[in-house]
């Protein structure tokens, strides 16, 4: 049992929620996983993202690239 929490590789077409995602507004960043690439939107501030993912064995990175957050 792991007391740590964090992302755990969601198959593909899953949906993910990032607590404080959102690179502009800190909200939530809801994220759909889907053919290998990833839709962020935030649901405070209704920003669009495809943020990069990558996956690192069991945990996925979410990384906005920093051209997104001008
Ligand atoms: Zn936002």
């Amino acid at each position: 049992m792991r007391a740590e929490r964090h992302l755990q590789g969601p198959a593909d077409g899953a949906d993910v929620t990032i607590l404080g995602g959102c690179p502009v507004c800190d909200g939530d960043l809801a994220v759909r996983i889907a053919g290998g690439r990833a839709r962020g939107f935030c649901a405070r501030c209704s920003r669009l993202s495809e943020p990069r993912i990558i996956r690192e064995g069991e945990r996925i990175h979410v990384i906005h690239p920093a051209a997104a957050l001008a």
